[in-house]
């Protein structure tokens, strides 16, 4: 898979992470996806990253989504964050002119907003791999999309298919009425 959705995948995990998954994001991601600001404060006092988030998500639900200016704006934002982080006890973990993963797949869904979406079945930001991708790849929402689809297969085709069913079984029954005739008719001849 390209590298960049890949990325932009994991932007669409940052948007849903929730307060109590931020150690297992931040070890399973690496430490540069984003800058390592997940205990520096914002200026006035919120933490960094919930402020990125919230920036995020309204990108998300911007109709169209991810308008560019804004977009833009966040990906300076991310830079002011590090600088934040970085500039008392850290030193960041390239050179100046670091670019974090975040910030190019923020780019690229600026690019390609047709792929910031929402899983039907939880609601959760997704990032669609294609046109036609819709739900998040967690095992309960993919059965949910299994049943929906088998669902819709029966409200279009339902009728016919019945009618299919029936004549199928009637066919089965008179198919074993004539077998039991011909057998008893079997039957008598032997006595
Ligand atoms: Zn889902």
């Amino acid at each position: 898979m390209d590298p960049i959705l890949v990325e932009a995948f994991t932007l669409a995990q940052f948007a849903n992470l929730k307060p109590t998954e931020v150690e297992r994001f931040r070890n399973s991601v690496g430490p540069n996806f984003l800058p390592d600001f997940w205990e520096t404060r914002n200026w006035g006092g919120s933490l960094a990253w919930q402020d990125a988030q919230r920036f995020l998500r309204d990108l998300w639900s911007a109709r169209p989504p991810f308008p560019q200016a804004e977009a833009v704006k966040l990906i300076i934002r991310i830079d002011r964050y590090r600088d934040l982080t970085y500039s008392v006890e850290k030193k960041p973990p390239v050179g100046e002119d670091w670019v974090c993963p975040a910030q190019r797949a923020i780019m690229f869904m600026a690019v390609n907003p047709w792929r910031a979406r929402f899983c039907p079945t939880c609601g959760e930001r997704v990032v669609a791999a294609t046109a036609r991708s819709t739900r998040c790849d967690k095992q309960s929402c993919f059965e949910e999309s299994r049943r929906a689809t088998k669902r819709e297969a029966w409200r279009r085709n339902g009728k016919q298919w019945r009618a299919k069913l029936k004549k199928t079984a009637k066919k089965a029954r008179s198919k074993k009425q004539s077998a039991r005739v011909t057998a008893s008719r079997g039957k008598k001849g032997k006595t």
